[in-house]
Order: structure tokens, then sequence, then C-alpha cells
């Protein structure tokens, strides 16, 4: 059997359903396909353990797809504030929404909120073929098309194939993409805890000599914590009872909202870097973590890959408006030089950041302290970084640029 679209998405998480959502909604035809059957856990009860911190820029962009409107509200957590300070030298920074007259930084959601959204919008976008379960095989490309395989003998034509098949990306393989890696040899823990004072709607990271330990506000007293640490000591972690792992968080994190009371199940996500050597080839563009995995210190994972996807859509939207073949490589070179600068300095600085922080040695201490007390005292760089992690710097897609209503 043998279907043609103009694009076809490989990978329907959160970044592969936005590409085809922005695709499919200016009209082109666009096939989604997901190996897994439905939105994992769409029917579980109670919260993931793992969230995501959505930056301003990243609402914008699902607000403009109409997939913001569709989360409940009640699984929407803004937050106003962050406090970031290092355990080993009294270094402090704080942030403040109210500085740059803004309502909030951005939100705590868990990925599965976002993805039903976004499936949701789908089903009314009638150009994009939701093709779930089906599963990627081989790719094969042409002067003028190119011709995926799924694993049930199907072949489908298009003019790009876009990858957002994730982190191991089978689709990146198949077409020879190297990798640059590096194993950072942490894991990151994440659980759901709940505190005995209120977050105040405030993201908290305190830098420990093993890594970061972040805690993002969700309802009442409960947080999601990303507990950063050498992996061994994760595994530590994993296997503590509920009242020794409580005293050992509440005391890596200085007892700032005063002893953990409760917890859920805790899971450990092993971290790597991994930068894709080209993002684009004649007829095929890698998005998201199939381009690029980064370390979740500062949650700009899901953020860079949604800024991907937009600004994917745009480069092929405009090279369609000018009679152009946007599966071209000249055409696809537009995305890769737009974004992967962008992506490679967000990876050396989370690198850096890392490095600096998980030293405990006097001289990078002593940097550090003056470091995080001048950008405090200095409403001028405290404003430049409260934009960049707003996502609201930076040369940014239309989509996420558009006016948001309500901001
Ligand atoms: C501990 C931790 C915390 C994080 N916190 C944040 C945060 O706060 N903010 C943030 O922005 N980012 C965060 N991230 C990063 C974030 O998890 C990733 O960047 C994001 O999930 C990548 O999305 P994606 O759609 O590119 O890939 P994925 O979510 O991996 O989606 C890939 C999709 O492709 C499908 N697929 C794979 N193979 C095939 C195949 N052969 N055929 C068909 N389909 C296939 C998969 O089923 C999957 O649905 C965090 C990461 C970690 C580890």
């Amino acid at each position: 059997m043998t279907e043609r679209f103009d694009v076809i998405v490989i990978g329907g998480g959160i970044v592969g359903a936005t590409a085809a959502c922005a695709l499919g909604e200016a009209g082109l035809d666009v096939a989604l396909v997901e190996a897994r059957s439905a939105v994992s856990s769409e029917a579980k009860p109670g919260r993931d353990p793992r969230v995501f911190a959505v930056t301003r820029a990243s609402e914008r962009i699902l607000r403009s797809l109409q997939a913001w409107d569709a989360m409940p509200p009640e699984d929407v957590f803004a937050f106003t504030d962050m406090e970031v300070w290092d355990a080993g030298g009294g270094g402090a920074l704080h942030f403040d929404c109210a500085e740059l007259g803004e309502p909030y930084l951005g939100h705590i959601i868990e990925p599965r909120i976002i993805l039903a959204a976004l499936m949701n919008r789908l089903g009314s976008v009638s150009r994009v073929t939701l093709l779930r379960p089906a599963r990627f095989r081989e790719i094969y490309i042409a002067a003028d098309e190119a011709v995926v395989e799924l694993e049930d003998d199907r072949a489908l034509h298009a003019r790009l194939v876009v990858a957002a098949d994730g982190v191991r990306s089978p689709v990146r393989a198949a077409l020879g993409i190297n990798t640059r890696e590096h194993d950072y040899r942490q894991s990151s823990l994440v659980a759901l805890v709940r505190t005995a004072e209120s977050h105040r709607h405030t993201a908290w990271q305190r830098f420990l000599p093993g890594g970061p330990l972040a805690f993002l506000p969700l309802e009442a007293n409960w947080c999601s914590i990303v507990w950063t640490r050498p992996t061994a000591e994760v595994e530590r972690l994993l296997t503590l009872d509920k009242e020794t792992f409580h005293a050992e968080l509440g005391a890596a994190f200085d007892f700032r909202l005063g002893e953990i009371t409760d917890s859920g199940e805790r899971e450990a996500w092993p971290l790597q870097r991994r930068h894709a050597e080209r993002y684009v080839i004649a007829r095929a563009a890698l998005i998201g973590d199939a381009a690029h995995a980064i370390h979740p210190l500062a949650g700009q994972g899901v953020n860079l890959g949604l800024l991907d996807a937009a600004t994917l859509a745009q480069v092929v939207l405009e090279a369609r408006a000018h009679g152009r073949d946007f599966g071209s490589l000249r055409s696809l070179r537009r995305f890769e030089r737009w974004r992967r600068g962008d992506n490679s300095l967000m990876m050396s600085a989370m690198d850096g950041i890392n490095t600096l922080f998980s030293n405990a040695g006097t001289p990078l201490q002593t940097a550090r302290v003056m470091g995080m007390g001048m950008v405090n005292r200095t409403a001028v760089v405290r404003h430049l970084l409260m934009r960049h992690a707003m996502g609201l710097s930076g040369d940014l897609p239309d989509l996420a640029r558009a006016p948001v209503s309500p901001e």
C-alpha cells in the first residue's frame, strides 16, 4: 500500500505533534507516525512524577496552535519567582516576574497533559493523518522525494521527512547522521513531594556538589523534584524507605520549605548530552531530542524542541509560498542555520553551569559567590537572564512571537 503526503513526521511526542499541527494547519498534507498506541498514561489517575517547566515562548507556540486552552486549567501551574542558591558558598539569585512587568515566569505541566492537548487539537486538523500505532523501519532518499517504510510494510512518500523520534532516533541512525555524545555520569531522580510550607509559586533550585536539586511548584504544598546526582548515588536514593528519603531530601534542600511530609513513586533518568552533527540532509530534517539532548538543569529540552518545530514549519511554509522546493537541502539549511547555533549555545551554557557548580574547589566557589552577587545586584543582567529563561530572547520564529492573550 502506498500513500503520498507533503510531509511525514516520525515521532508523535510533544515536538513531533507540534510540527505536524503547525504544518497541517497551514494546509500541507502531513502524516504523523507514532509507535505508541495512545498518549502514554492518558487514563492513569494521579500525576506523573516528571513534569516540565514550560517557557513563555513555548506557551506562545502552543497558544498559536490552539493547544494551550485544551489543557485543563487545574493541570497548569504558573510560577512567578525563581530562587537559585549555591550550597557551597552562600551565593544566591532571586528572579521575580513583577520586575519585568509580567504576570508569571512560566508554567509547570506534566508532559502527558501537553501531549493530550496537542493530540486533541490534531483531531480537528483535517490535513494531518495520524498513523498510530505505526513504527518506522527504513527511509529511502530519492532526488525529489523520500520514501518511508513502516514495519507493517506500508510505504509513505513525501517531499520532506521530519525526524522527531526522540534521543535514540531510529530515523537519524537510518540517515547515517552521527552525534557527538557525552555521558554526564549523573542521573536525575524525579518524584512528587509534599512540604510542610507552601512553595509560594516559586521554582527553587539548590546547587550541590553532586548536581542541582530543583523543586517545581504544583498544587497546594506539592512539588515535583528533579534531584541530579552521580548515578550510583541516585540508585541508592531509589532504595531508601520514605522516612530516610524525606530526611535526606529535606537536608539537601536546606529545609527551605520545612520538612518533607509525603512523597510519591521515584524514577531515575540517566543523563547524556547528544548533538547531531547535522540537522538536515536533502529531504529530511531532525528536530527536538532527535537533534539535541541537553542536561535538564534549566528545564530547556522540550522548549528548544518546540522552537525547532515552529522554526522548521516557518521555513517550510515560506519556501512553499515562494514556489521553492521545501524539501531541498537549500531550503532546509535555513532551518539548520537558524536553530543549531542557539541549541549549541544552550548546551554549552548548561555544561558550564553544571561544571561550575558541581566543583567544590575554592577558586570556583569564590567565582560563583561573586558572579551570583553581581547578577543579583545588577538589574540589567538579571533581566537579561530572566528573559532568556522565559525563552523570549534570541531570534524567535513567528509562532513564538505571536501575541498571547491573556498575558
Ligand atoms: C529528568 C528530566 C527532566 C526534564 N525536564 C524538562 C523540563 O522541565 N523542561 C523541558 O523543556 N525539558 C525537560 N526535559 C527534556 C525533555 O524530556 C525532552 O527534551 C523532550 O521530551 C523531547 O521531546 P521529543 O518530542 O523530541 O522526544 P520524545 O518525547 O522522546 O518523543 C519521541 C516520540 O517518537 C516515538 N518514536 C520513537 N521511535 C519511533 C519509531 N521507530 N517509529 C515511530 N515512532 C517512534 C516515541 O514513541 C515518542 O513518542 C527533561 C528531561 C529529563 C530527562
